[in-house]
C-alpha cells in the first residue's frame, strides 16, 4: 500500500511528470486510427497527458481503486504468482486487463469507457515503477526513510518523482525519450503485461533494493551519488518502455 508519510519528497505513484511523459511518448506513437478514437473518447480539452494522473486524484474518494495501482510480487521471490500476488484479481495486472476489455467493447457507456482509458493510461505507467511491481514489507518503500540531496523523504517517493525531478525538465526528457528508434520500440512492445511486471520486479531486486546504501539501523538512508547515477538510466528506460507499451496496447485495442 502506498500512503503519504514523510514530507519532503512527494509520494504518489510516478509523479505527474512521470505519468505525463509516459502518456506523451505513447501519444506520439499512436496510429492515426487509435489517435482519432482516443480524441473522441477523451473529448475536447483533454489529452492523454492531461488525464494521466487522474486515477491518483480520485484514489482517496474511491478506495476500492487503490489496489489497482500495483502488484505485490515479493522481493525475495523469483517472479509473479497471480494467486499470491493478485488476490481476488485486485492488482494492476488484472486492472489493466479489465480496462482493456471495457475500452474494446463498443457497448461500454461513454463515461465508463473514458474512465477505462484514463485508468489504462495511468496503470501502464504505474506498473513500470519498480516499487509498484514489488513488495518488501515496507509499504512499497514508503517505510524506508531516505535523505536525498539534503531532503528527507522515502524510497517510494524517491523512485516516483525525486530522482526524475532532478534528471531534467519534462519537455527536455520528452525530446530525449521519444526519439527512440522503431526497432527499439518493437523490442519493448514484446511480451505480456505479466512479463512487464516481472521485469520491473527484477529491477526492484537488483537496483532499488540491491544497490541501496546500508544505513545505520533506524537511521534514514543517505542516497549516494553512485546510487543516483545508476538509478537515473533505469527510470528513463522504464518510462520509455511504458510509453511504447501503452501505445502498442491502444493501437491494438482501438483499431
Ligand atoms: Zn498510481
Amino acid at each position: 500500500m502506498l500512503a503519504l508519510f514523510c514530507a519532503g519528497i512527494p509520494a504518489l505513484a510516478w509523479g505527474p511528470e512521470g505519468h505525463a511523459l509516459v502518456a506523451r511518448i505513447a501519444d506520439a506513437q499512436l496510429t492515426a486510427a487509435a489517435r482519432t478514437q482516443v480524441a473522441a473518447i477523451l473529448g475536447p480539452g483533454s489529452t492523454m497527458a492531461s488525464v494521466s494522473s487522474w486515477p491518483d486524484q480520485i484514489r482517496h474518494d474511491r478506495p476500492q481503486t487503490g489496489p489497482w495501482h500495483y502488484v505485490d510480487i515479493p522481493i525475495d521471490k523469483p517472479g509473479l504468482d497471480m494467486d499470491r500476488d493478485c488476490p481476488k484479481g485486485n492488482c494492476v495486472i488484472a486492472a489493466i486487463a479489465d480496462m482493456r476489455a471495457k475500452l474494446k467493447d463498443p457497448a461500454t457507456p461513454a463515461a465508463e469507457r473514458r474512465e477505462a482509458l484514463m485508468f489504462l493510461i495511468h496503470f501502464v505507467g504505474d506498473m513500470h515503477q519498480p516499487l509498484h511491481s514489488s513488495d518488501n514489507h515496507d509499504k512499497g518503500g514508503n517505510d524506508v526513510h531516505v535523505i536525498f540531496h539534503g531532503q528527507p523523504g522515502n524510497l517510494h517517493g524517491l523512485w516516483d518523482s525525486g530522482l526524475l525531478g532532478r534528471i531534467g525538465k519534462e519537455d527536455e526528457l520528452f525530446g530525449k525519450l521519444s526519439a527512440v528508434s522503431a526497432r527499439r520500440r518493437r523490442k519493448f512492445a514484446k511480451g505480456t503485461v505479466s512479463d512487464w511486471a516481472e521485469e520491473a520486479h527484477k529491477l526492484a531486486q537488483q537496483m532499488v533494493y540491491g544497490k541501496l546504501p546500508q544505513g545505520a539501523a533506524g537511521a534514514p538512508v543517505e542516497i549516494s551519488a553512485d546510487y543516483e547515477r545508476r538509478a537515473d538510466p533505469v527510470i528513463e528506460l522504464q518510462i520509455e518502455r511504458a510509453g511504447a507499451r501503452l501505445a502498442m496496447v491502444l493501437n491494438q485495442d482501438l483499431q
